[in-house]
């Protein structure tokens, strides 16, 4: 079966050494507060299963600003980089019911470091005929998030984006929805997200303080439903209650934002059974993440991972008991 009519140039558009420039990014309860947070509450659980107090760590790392753009049929999507999340293995984050050995076996066996686990921290920009996209808006890390600048690089000012398709309330995707001044970021887009994560958003530590600040711009849905011409939202439970993907249509080819299915393009697929850490509802997240493997893998459909390495666009591979992702690397790459 021939794959999307992917025209796959992942050519940078443009990079640069983000070398003295500050970012205009930093929301008043930031990112790392919220990480910092979430590791907290990571570490206490831990402690709490396992009698072991981990080594809590972690860090948001400021990458170069960078975009790849590509078309999708008619379509033209850009891949934008925010940031990078790096943290040790642990046994904290992933290896949370297994152990930081099994987890370094399956790195060792992929050619990855062992000791330290990178994950990137990606949003897409999709340009339709009468809207300006985001799906997720990165940290909003102070200094350390540059969705904005990797914004600049494709020619689009956060005023000219119409709509946000939020896939869950996780700092790391909707933190950048928040400006330094504690304003919207991008004031004239509507914010779009599952009716079940607005809700979750309310109650979500890492997450309820943004929501006075962009209460007035969202609109929710229910998963499933088209929420712009070309663009349907997918039900995607398990890491967060109300998580959703997205399906980007168009003439024959596709592209599927899968949110926080998974996170490591190693890990979540050699091992999709493994839970995370972040996953709030642990039996839903591998049922959902091993059906949705399993469905990319026979569809042979194009997907978007946030967490993947930069660019994160390619497809998945049945591989042994698990999965393998194959990365999009050429215009004229066919499947
Ligand atoms: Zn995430």
């Amino acid at each position: 079966m021939l794959a999307p009519n992917y025209s796959a140039d992942l050519v940078p558009t443009a990079a640069r050494d983000a070398e003295g420039e500050r970012s205009r990014h930093i929301a008043r309860r930031t990112g790392r507060q919220h990480l910092l947070r979430r590791f907290m509450v990571t570490a206490a659980l831990a402690l709490l299963i396992t009698g072991v107090a981990p080594n809590v760590f972690a860090q948001v790392v400021r990458t170069p600003p960078e975009a790849r753009t590509f078309e999708l049929g008619a379509l033209k999507i850009s891949v934008l980089r925010d940031s990078a999340l790096v943290f040790p293995n642990d046994g904290t984050i992933f290896g949370f019911n297994v152990g930081p050995a099994a987890v370094a076996e399956v790195l060792r066996k992929a050619g990855a470091r062992t000791d330290t686990i990178r994950l990137d921290v990606d949003t897409l920009l999709v340009r339709t005929p009468k809207h300006l996209v985001l799906i997720d808006a990165g940290y909003g890390v102070a200094g350390r998030s540059v969705v904005q600048q990797s914004l600049a690089l494709v020619g689009v000012s956060p005023g000219e984006i119409t709509d946000i398709l939020i896939t869950h309330a996780h700092p790391d995707h909707i933190g950048g929805l928040v400006d330094a001044q504690g304003h919207p970021a991008f004031p004239k887009a509507t914010i779009w997200m599952s009716a079940k994560e607005w809700a979750f958003m309310h109650h979500e530590a890492d997450a309820r303080a943004e929501v006075p600040v962009i209460e007035a711009q969202v609109k929710t849905f229910e998963p499933g439903h088209q929420v712009l011409p070309r663009i349907t939202s997918m039900a995607l439970p398990g890491h967060t209650p109300g998580q959703v993907g997205y399906e980007i249509v168009s003439r024959s080819d596709k592209l599927i934002d899968t949110g926080d299915i998974v996170h490591s393009s190693i890990i979540s697929l050699a091992e999709p059974e493994w839970t995370l850490a972040w996953d709030s509802d642990k039996n839903e997240a591998v049922k959902t993440r091993r059906h949705e493997l399993q469905r990319l893998a026979s569809t042979h459909e194009l997907m978007f991972a946030p967490h993947f390495p930069f660019p994160g666009v390619g497809w998945i591979e049945p591989a042994d008991d698990g999965f393998r992702f194959q990365p999009a690397r050429r215009v004229d790459e066919r499947r």
